[in-house]
């Protein structure tokens, strides 16, 4: 088990090497692969500190290279790199690198090691997917795998609290501007495993999701999770269209920083000012709305943090305190 998964681990890092030099030292890479990053505003120590790479759009070339370095085909498929598909007329199987063509990001675990890789299309088209990721293996379990946690740990501890996005590039443009302390999910819905990740360096947690309908929807269910986990949580939604890549380079680095600082909302008023909004003087939208409110409150472990959000609640919705603790005390029995 042990050799096994060392051995993963040590092809992974072969190929990711192999990805950076693509980039950096082919013609197709930097034709490619480079003038992208270029484009997105990557610069050379953004693309070193992520460990950034490309792959030929060829079908074979990781796999040719493994193999000429002795690594059987056996151990790159068990990493997730290549695929193998049985012949059609009962001939022998094909086997082909997995990812082609595409820029990539290596996925690192907390100690720096690479356990996976996601790969983005140069141009998106409806034909294939814009992101393709390592499948499950012996060293990559997505749910409990945070990207850019390798890179933002010691900001995070820093600056006690970390700041968790969508995606891949989110994390690295924020890293470029000088805002260390943050990571994504990437694709998968934030996990439990993922959020206990994050309390081994901060209690503090801001969710800076897309200003679409996902970001939101997203948002909305990790809310409850973090919630659950005992940490403090702020939320802040980005205009719509917008995620953390784009805003700050249309801001520029300062006026992002002020914008999350002036932004962010607790929990609290998080949801009260969308319902708010919402329920207009409609009183039974409003109820709706305290319940809603209610009952992330009875997700919070701690019984005092509870009692304080209380009176919260109630100023915000212009409601007697004992009103929303009676509704509290309602659904935390309706649980048991
Ligand atoms: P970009 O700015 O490169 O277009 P993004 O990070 O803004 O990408 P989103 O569409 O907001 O992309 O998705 C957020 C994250 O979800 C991505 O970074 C990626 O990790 C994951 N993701 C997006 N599309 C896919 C897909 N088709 N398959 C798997 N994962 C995906
Ligand atoms: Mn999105
Ligand atoms: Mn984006
Ligand atoms: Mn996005």
């Amino acid at each position: 088990r042990q050799n096994e998964r060392e051995s993963l681990l040590i092809v992974l890092n072969f190929a990711k090497t192999f990805f950076q030099e693509t980039l950096l030292n082919t013609d197709e890479g930097k034709g490619i692969g480079l003038s992208y990053f270029r484009e997105r505003g990557f610069t050379n120590p953004t693309i070193d500190a992520f460990e950034l790479g490309y792959t030929l759009d060829q079908w074979s070339a990781l796999l040719q290279e493994g193999q000429r370095r002795g690594y059987s085909t056996e151990l790159l498929e068990k990493a997730g790199l290549i695929l193998t598909k049985e012949g059609t007329d009962g001939g022998k199987q094909k086997m082909f690198d997995r990812f082609r063509g595409r820029v990539m990001f290596p996925i690192h675990n907390v100690s720096g090691r690479v356990i996976a890789f996601g790969a983005r299309i140069l141009k998106v088209d409806k034909t294939q997917p814009k992101y393709l990721n390592s499948p499950e293996t012996t060293v990559y379990h997505k749910s409990q795998v945070l990207y850019g946690i390798f890179q933002a740990k010691q900001a995070i501890r820093q600056e006690d609290v970390c700041y968790l996005t969508e995606g891949y590039t989110d994390v690295i443009s924020l890293h470029q501007a000088g805002i260390k302390n943050v990571v994504a999910s990437s694709g998968t819905s934030l996990t439990t495993e993922q959020i206990r990740l994050i309390a081994r360096f901060t209690p503090n947690v801001t969710i800076l999701y897309d200003g679409d309908a996902a970001g939101i929807k997203a948002a909305l269910r990790g809310l409850d999770m973090v919630l659950e986990e005992g940490l403090n949580l702020k939320l802040l939604l980005l205009p719509d269209g917008e995620d953390p890549d784009s805003y700050v380079h249309k801001l520029g680095a300062e006026a992002f920083k002020s914008y999350i600082n002036e932004h962010s909302q607790d929990f609290i008023d998080f949801k009260a000012s969308r319902w708010l909004t919402e329920a207009g003087d409609n009183p039974l939208k409003r109820a709706e709305g305290i319940s809603d409110v209610c009952a992330s409150i009875t997700k919070i472990p701690d019984l005092l943090k509870r009692q304080t959000l209380s009176q919260r609640v109630a100023q915000v919705f212009h409601v007697s305190e004992q009103s929303v603790i009676s509704e509290i005390n309602r659904l935390l029995r309706k649980q048991q």
